[in-house]
């Protein structure tokens, strides 16, 4: 059962910050995360405060230099269903389309899905885990078939959000805006690995919201994708997913980022796979050999070895298609 709170929804940027400073205020996008969270007693709030009557932070735009922004509260349908993401940032409007069901999407926001607390079973479940505040993360000694095999350090989620790896790979940057005033961080750096600390999951600090995501401008021969693979065909978050986005010129890799999903406490760069494949032409043995340095500093539990070779034919796949398309 939900406990009582206060519910506002203001218009302004400036009332917004307000609500935001009194103790136990918390943003509400679209809801989805944040209500499952309140119902499971992940946390609390004393007070709900819409985003969704802000006007600005609706809407996707072009930029002058030719990139362009993305309203935190564009819903994921909006992003998946826009022409211009779907030519020059195929990557995203492919992951906002893998994330959840049609519903969800048409609800959810880009800014929710940016933020959204893990789906780890103990820190949502009644137990009082590290990232709770608790002594220890039940994940590695319990039941961690979902859990990450890079990155895991005192706590082992992994990071539930489709579009992140997407945007991480296409250099997008987040604007932010708080009381202080406004800053800008890359989404690459956005989240908070749980070895600097594993009580937060982003870098926004009290009162501060998202306002909106940028891409650059789309570099000539850009070719991105994201592929997630998951336990049922319906919707379901990621085992592992990769997203890729590699600059061509003709055959060639010019430039690669890679980010992996399903895998790791925050969006994971591959450097491992951008290293093998920059200045080569996709053939075969050269995606065999990104296809094992991938793996090759994955550490997992108990339970979750499968996502080694899952991860491969993963990586192989999408290698060999994009050289394709
Ligand atoms: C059944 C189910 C399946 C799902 N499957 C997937 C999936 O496959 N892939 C996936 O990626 N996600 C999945 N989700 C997670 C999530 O619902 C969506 O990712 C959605 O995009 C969250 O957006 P929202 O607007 O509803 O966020 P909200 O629920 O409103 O907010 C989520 C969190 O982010 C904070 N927040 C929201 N907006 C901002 C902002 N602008 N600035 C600062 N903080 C903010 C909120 O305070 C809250 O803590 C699933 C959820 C459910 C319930």
């Amino acid at each position: 059962m939900l406990s009582n709170f206060t519910y506002v929804r203001p218009k302004s940027l400036e009332e917004v910050f307000k609500h935001l400073s009194s103790e136990g205020s918390k943003v509400h996008a679209g809801g989805t995360d944040l209500l499952g969270c309140l119902r499971d007693h992940v946390f609390e709030a004393s007070k709900v405060v819409s985003l969704s009557n802000v006007k600005s932070l609706h809407g996707i735009k072009k930029t002058s230099q030719g990139g362009m922004r993305l309203g935190a509260l564009t819903t994921l349908l909006e992003v998946a269903g826009d022409p211009e993401v779907k030519k020059h940032y195929t990557s995203l409007a492919q992951a906002a389309s893998e994330v959840a069901s049609p519903q969800l999407r048409n609800q959810g926001t880009l800014g929710g899905n940016i933020c959204q607390k893990p789906r780890c079973w103990y820190y949502r479940g009644e137990f009082p885990c590290l990232r709770k505040g608790g002594e220890e993360c039940f994940a590695v000694a319990g039941e961690n078939a979902f859990h990450c095999i890079f990155g895991g350090e005192s706590c082992y989620i992994v990071h539930p959000s489709d579009t992140a790896p997407a945007l991480a790979a296409l250099a997008a940057q987040i604007h932010i805006r708080g009381p202080k005033g406004q800053r800008i961080v890359a989404l690459e750096n956005f989240h908070v690995p749980p070895g600097e600390d594993y009580t937060k999951e982003t870098r926004l600090g009290p009162g501060e919201i998202v306002t909106e995501i940028e891409l650059p401008p789309p570099l000539e021969g850009l070719r991105s994708s994201y592929r997630k693979v998951r336990a049922r065909q319906s919707w379901d978050f990621a085992l592992a997913g990769v997203a890729l986005a590699l600059v061509f010129k003709g055959d060639q890799v010019q430039k690669a980022r890679v980010f992996l999903s399903g895998v790791a406490p925050v969006p994971w760069r591959s450097k491992e796979v951008e290293e093998v494949v920059t200045g080569k032409n996709l053939d075969e043995g050269t995606v065999r050999k990104a296809v094992e340095a991938a793996v090759q500093k994955a550490k997992p539990l108990e339970q979750n070895a499968y996502k080694i070779p899952l991860l491969r034919g993963l990586i192989e796949e999408q290698l060999l298609a994009i050289a394709g398309a």
